[in-house]
């Protein structure tokens, strides 16, 4: 669906200049997220989508400050909450999954730049205790791509469990949130340990980390306790992932708002977990982010982001694609989300 976006409109994306494009959409105030830029080999990403470089990473730094101005985040919150827009085109950068490169590179360069940015955190991976199990089915690909040898036994403990796929990388990126086990018992069955992974290469954030990120300004919330897709569990599971990290986040970090990155996506996510995330007298959080790119929301406190990863086009053309795809559907219609 993006990739035809990008086919039938990029051509378009080098006439008008992104001043243009944030006049005639009235969309001010825009929000790119990533996840980590590959400043190392990030095996537990590799086989999941496409990062940045820091080439790249930088260069869409300097065409962001550029065109925008970098906005706090309760500035950002308030404007967007008041269905208002920014004297001058403004953006919010956010990073997802909480993993240590953050502290280790992006912060620096944003630091530096004075571009602020929100961090949002799984309460079950903070200080490496376990590991996303998209990250486990990456690297155990990696793994068997390198030890070929166990291929076969993973395929026969696969179709035990009745998954069966073109080859076994593709039973590996096959399996959801709710059988996720089975990636740990694959990694037994060819001697791969995670727990050496998470010990040796530490990618994920530590308290120390946090501590130290949100002193020098950066903000952060939670991303669910252990990365479900939302659409695949109970509303009940949701309400529960959502309390529990979001308040873990605030309290242990002494965060000034309560923010909640959906893990995934927001798609398939109903009225009713919103009115609840929402609610009045108990609200699970202050502002809530989705990433299906520049749309209009129902929800003045649900902010959807520009996903700058998973494509090999430059940072500028993703975003000008975005206003394009954003004008396109306002013709019809069709830029606003419904639920
Ligand atoms: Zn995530």
């Amino acid at each position: 669906m993006k990739k035809s976006v990008f086919n039938t409109l990029s051509p378009f994306s080098n006439v008008l200049t992104s001043s243009i494009y944030q006049n005639i959409s009235g969309k001010k105030l825009i929000f790119p997220f990533y996840h980590s830029v590959a400043f190392e080999p990030l095996l537990h990403i590799e086989s999941l989508y496409k990062t940045r470089t820091p080439k790249e990473f930088k260069s869409d730094l300097d065409y962001l400050s550029k065109q925008f101005n970098s906005i706090e985040p309760q500035k950002a919150f308030q404007i967007y909450k008041d269905k208002q827009q920014p004297q001058k085109p403004s953006f919010l950068l956010s990073f997802d999954d909480g993993l240590s490169g953050f502290y280790h590179h992006e912060a620096p360069l944003l630091l530096e730049k004075g571009i602020p940015a929100l961090i949002f955190l799984n309460t079950a991976f903070i200080d490496n205790k376990d590991l996303f199990y998209r990250y486990k089915a990456s690297l155990l690909i990696n793994h068997l791509k390198e030890n070929p040898e166990t291929i076969r036994l993973i395929n026969v403990f696969f179709a035990d469990n009745g998954i069966v796929k073109k080859d076994v990388f593709e039973a590996l990126l096959s399996i959801k949130y709710t059988n996720k086990d089975l990636l740990d018992k694959a990694a037994k069955i060819c001697d791969y340990s995670f727990k050496e992974f998470l010990e040796t290469k530490k990618p994920y954030l530590s308290t120390e980390h946090i501590n130290e990120l949100s002193k020098k300004g950066f903000l952060f919330g939670a991303h669910s306790i252990d990365h479900p897709k939302y659409s695949e569990i109970s509303i009940d599971e949701q309400i529960k992932q959502t309390q529990i990290s979001v308040e873990t986040v605030k309290n242990k970090f002494n965060q000034p708002l309560s923010l909640f990155a959906f893990p995934f996506t927001d798609s398939g996510v109903s009225i009713n977990f919103f009115d609840e995330c929402f609610n009045e007298n108990r609200p699970l959080a202050d502002f809530t982010f989705g990433g299906a790119g520049l749309k209009n929301e129902q929800y003045n406190r649900h902010i959807q982001r520009i996903p700058m990863e998973g494509i090999g086009v430059s940072g500028k053309n993703i975003i000008k694609t975005e206003y394009l795809y954003f004008l396109a559907k306002s013709v019809f219609g069709k830029n606003s989300i419904k639920r």
